[in-house]
């Protein structure tokens, strides 16, 4: 196996507490890392950094483990620009927009599928993200969530079953049958997914509803994860906490006790800033939940209807100029706290052992990341150390 020295790097934050100086991004200046094709094998400094097979300077450019998206819907058909550009103009969001996406990709072939998540997860990676989710839900019906799960599955490991998106017009009038048929036939056809989660809020599903699929996705051998309170509080993260998702997502409206619930559980809150941008909604206060000491992830969100986002970079930039987070902060919850959101310790951090997913930036530090919004900050991408 071949080992590579990347060295001269301005600033590396390695989200490891006991390297650098010791803050929960364990920061190091002139440091050099080295890794073989799959691992960190050696992280310091430049001066002392041992001998590699290839020498890669980074000519004093900042350095950041890849970014870890734990929260996308990629793959669907379609595109719902014209309901952007309606909500701009004045009418909010009522979550009835999933059934044009659902129509169009229920229609869409696998290999047109496979055409259109694909661009978008290269845009993805090409932004630095190494690690992605990605959930299906876009089909509400057993034999189309099954080839969702199935296309997500050629793209990652992280693969959500999200059959509980919102009840499809077929069920309109019988919810309890859809419920039903989620936690029953799909989720045995969909069991070949890692997680399950259900949209737990306003005009989705309701907190029972979703405490049945949930507890079949457990029984099926899945891991859970939650949407909630991104439109409403009816409750939905007392049942993350309760049924220890690995991660609630959105928390866009959080009471005091909430709060608390998440500060004293294993469950992360993933929020997701370009749905509160792409909706014009009040973003939830990330200082607020690291005050309480809550463990935040940050995400994408990428979908046609929400927060049609593919750049990490812009949701750290979102989430310092919106969310009260700083830029370490933001960086911290981009890559180790969307690990510790798919509980994976792994990835997320550049400790020995590591897997050796990283990007260069250009930029001699990390803060151009929220500094320069917009601005293509990636000049390389390393995957288990291949570029
Ligand atoms: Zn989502």
């Amino acid at each position: 196996m071949v080992s590579r020295l990347l060295t001269n790097i301005g600033e590396l934050l390695t989200n490891n507490v006991e390297l650098g100086d010791h803050s929960p991004v364990g920061r190091l200046r002139d440091a050099a890392l080295v890794v073989d094709d799959e691992r960190v094998l050696w992280v310091g400094d430049s001066s002392s950094a041992p001998d590699a097979d290839e020498r890669y300077d980074a000519r004093g450019a900042a350095v950041v483990p890849g970014f870890v998206d734990s929260h996308t819907h990629l793959i669907f058909a379609g595109e719902r620009s014209d309901e952007f550009e309606a909500r701009m103009a004045g009418r909010p969001y009522a979550g009835r927009g999933i059934a044009r996406t659902v129509e169009a990709t229920r229609a869409a072939s696998d290999e047109q599928l496979r055409q259109e998540s694909g661009t978008r997860l290269g845009a993805l990676r090409a932004g630095g993200v190494t690690t992605v989710e990605v959930k299906s839900g876009y089909s509400l019906d057993v034999a189309g969530e099954a080839r969702l799960v199935d296309l997500a599955s050629e793209i990652t490991d992280e693969v959500t079953f999200l059959g509980a998106h919102v009840v499809p017009r077929e069920f309109t009038h019988d919810r309890g049958a859809y419920v039903e048929l989620v936690a029953g036939e799909m989720m045995r056809r969909c069991a070949g997914a890692k997680w399950t989660d259900v949209f737990c809020d306003d005009g989705a599903f309701d907190v029972d509803e979703a405490r049945v699929v949930l507890n079949a996705g457990r029984a099926a051998g899945h891991e859970l994860r939650l949407h909630a309170n991104q439109l409403r509080d009816i409750g939905a993260i007392s049942l993350a906490v309760e049924l220890d998702c690995a991660s609630v997502d959105h928390c866009t409206y959080v009471d005091d006790e909430d709060v608390e619930r998440l500060a004293g559980s294993h469950t992360v809150a993933t929020l997701l800033p370009g749905a509160e941008f792409s909706t014009r909604s009040p973003y939830p206060s990330g200082r607020r939940l690291r005050d309480a000491g809550v463990t935040v992830a940050l995400a994408t969100d990428c979908n046609p209807g929400t927060s049609y986002v593919t750049s990490m970079s812009f949701v750290i930039a979102l989430a310092v100029r919106e969310m009260g987070l700083s830029v370490d902060e933001a960086v911290w919850s981009a890559t180790r706290g969307g690990a510790a959101a798919l509980r994976r310790d792994d990835v997320g951090h550049l400790s020995v052992g590591a897997r050796a997913d990283l990007v260069i930036l250009n930029a001699p530090r990390v803060a151009h990341l929220a500094y320069r919004p917009g601005a293509s900050l990636v000049r390389e991408v390393w995957r288990n150390g291949v570029e």
